[in-house]
């Protein structure tokens, strides 16, 4: 479904992404690990449509996303693309329901319709009955179980998450790592979730590990990230 080759990215002269090979098949989970700065988040953003890399190609669903314009970028990452992040990606001032129907309604959902479809998800999240919170009266892992249904809720092609359990404890992060790759795996969607977490790179099919921009082979401990 995703596939990037050869992909590089430059900032002035620091070279950020170094010949980049990965690839996402549906309902695969794969992790993408490396010490700070080693250009985990360059990567996702890449392969996102966010950031157009200098070098390689872009491959979703047999569209090259690096080169389509800016606006086919945006309607891509609205219409195929998922994304989570670490904390702090909910609008503050909408109920959680609200934030989970956005997408829903950016692609032209009514309200109604969408409203519904949103509130659907939060049963097999765990969170039914917090769809009226708003985000500063969940917790940490209730908050991402909210991103991750709007992630989820308009049927991604992929799903990238970028540390989305880095800001919680590991019980908590375990259960949202398994949540994130079992509605990933059940949507059929392909999950790229960059983690600083062994444990969660043992959850996913398989790890990239990064360094210096570059894959490096085999399956380096990621203890020594920082
Ligand atoms: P972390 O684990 O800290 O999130 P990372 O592996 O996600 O790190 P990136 O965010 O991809 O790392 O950054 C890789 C390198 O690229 C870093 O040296 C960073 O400073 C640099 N970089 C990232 N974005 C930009 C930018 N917009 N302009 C200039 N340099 C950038
Ligand atoms: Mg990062």
């Amino acid at each position: 479904v995703l596939s990037g080759r050869g992909l590089g990215k430059r900032y002035g002269v620091t070279t950020v992404l170094d010949r980049v090979d990965i690839d996402v098949a549906p309902g695969d989970t794969v992790a993408v690990t490396g010490p700070s700065g080693s250009g985990k988040s360059t990567l996702l953003h890449c392969l996102a449509g966010i950031v157009v890399p200098d070098e390689g190609e872009v491959w979703l669903d047999g569209e090259r996303v690096d080169r389509l314009s800016e606006s086919r970028r945006t309607a891509l990452r609205r219409d195929r693309i998922g994304f989570v992040f670490q904390f702090g990606q909910l609008l503050p001032e909408l109920p959680a329901v609200e934030n989970v129907a956005l997408p829903l309604m950016l692609a032209g959902a009514r309200r109604g319709v969408a409203l519904r479809r949103a509130a659907d998800w939060f049963g097999p999240l765990g969170i039914d009955g917090l769809q009226d919170r708003r985000p500063g009266q969940l917790s940490g892992g209730q908050e991402q179980r909210v991103a991750i249904a709007r992630a989820l809720v308009a049927g991604p092609a992929v799903v990238f998450a970028d540390e989305p359990t880095g800001a919680l404890d590991s019980v908590a992060g375990g259960q949202v790592m398994d949540l994130l790759t079992g509605l990933a795996v059940d949507t059929g969607a392909g999950l790229v979730v960059v983690t600083h977490d062994a444990d969660v790179a043992a959850r996913c099919h398989h790890t990239v590990s990064l360094r210096d921009g570059r894959v490096v082979a085999g399956a380096l401990s990621t203890q020594e990230a920082s």
